[in-house]
Order: structure tokens, then sequence, then C-alpha cells
């Protein structure tokens, strides 16, 4: 019974990865169960209907994997929004600290304009910095976006109050 499908459990806790301390919440798991990720992808995709998306966007690399199919079930087109030197066309870019040093993501300069309406989507929401680099990179567009959809929430570090501020409001399948 799929609405009895308990996402949480699909997904596996490896400790010490990628270094010692952290807590890795592997999503691999939870996308080889076919009734796990297909559940996955159509309740983002329900919980975003009514609200005028003409695109998703997904955040690489595991944002493609779940915002390519919540694309496909919303009937909208998928936008990359890929790691820095990716794109084979025009680019613009946005910078973003990590915890020791910075990262660059890049979408194509003409792929949005004022008038459409994106919705976000990663696989994990953390400190929220990487969803706020690619908010502010899909705004430069004159794009709208008051929407972000993650499997997984980690509330405790604050990301998804930071979008909130932003303007930007999230939902998770799981915290
Ligand atoms: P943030 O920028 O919110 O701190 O981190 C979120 C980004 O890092 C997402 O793109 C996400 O894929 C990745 N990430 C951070 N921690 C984890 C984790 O425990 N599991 C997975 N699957 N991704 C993570």
């Amino acid at each position: 019974d799929l609405a009895k499908l308990d996402l949480k459990s699909l997904v596996r806790t490896i400790p010490d990865y990628p270094k010692k301390g952290i807590l890795f919440r592997d999503i691999t798991t939870l996308i080889e169960h076919p009734e796990g990720f297909k559940e996955s992808v159509e309740r983002i995709a329900n919980a975003h209907r009514g609200q005028g998306v003409t695109h998703v966007a997904g955040i690489e690399a595991r944002g493609f994997i779940f915002g390519a199919g919540v694309a496909i079930a919303m009937g909208v087109g998928f936008i990359p929004i890929r790691k820095k030197g990716k794109l084979p066309g025009e680019t613009i870019g946005q910078n973003y600290a990590l915890e020791y040093g910075v990262d660059t993501i890049e979408i194509h300069a003409d792929v949005l304009d004022d008038g459409d309406v994106v919705l976000l989507v990663d696989d994990l929401i953390a400190t929220g910095g990487t969803a706020i680099a690619a908010v502010g990179l899909l705004r430069r567009t004159g794009a709208t976006i008051t929407h972000a959809a993650f499997v997984i929430d980690l509330p405790d570090l604050g990301g998804a109050a930071k979008l909130a501020a932003e303007g930007v409001e999230v939902t998770a399948l799981i915290a």
C-alpha cells in the first residue's frame, strides 16, 4: 500500500562519510526501491500542483534524479543547475560558501525569464547554503521562485527557515 510506504525507512545512514563525525543520509537505497522512488517523486509533484510552476530546477547531482522525475510528473521542463564549467552555452553563475572554500553553480543565461515560475528540487537541505545560492541564481533571470522541495530536511541545521526568510516555502518528505 503506497499510502503507508515509509520513505524514511528506505534512507540509509552512513556514519563518518564524507568525513569523521558526519552522519550521511544516503538516498541510493530509496531510489533503487521502485515504489519508494516513484512515491517520492509523486508526493513532491502533488504538493506543488496548482502553483503555476512552469519549470523544475534540480541541483547537481542528486537533485537531477528527483527533479527530473518531478518535472515529468508535473508536465513541465527541467533545468539542470550545474557545477561550474559543465554547461556548453553562455552561463550565469553564483558563488556560495562551503565549510572550507567556495563553490559555484551555473545555469544557461537564456533559460528563463520573467513570467516563469520555478520549483527548486534537491535531495536534502542542511544549512541551506546550496539552496539559497540556487534561488539567488534563478531569480537573477527574472523568474519567480516561491517554493522549494526536498526529499529530506535536517531541521536542526536551519536551512528551511533561511529559505522561508527569503520568501521561499519549503516542503520535505522526511525530517
Ligand atoms: P546545505 O547547502 O543545505 O548545507 O547542504 C545541502 C547540499 O549538500 C545538497 O545539495 C545535498 O545533496 C548535499 N548534502 C549534504 N549533506 C547530505 C547528506 O547527509 N546526504 C545527502 N544525500 N546529501 C547531502
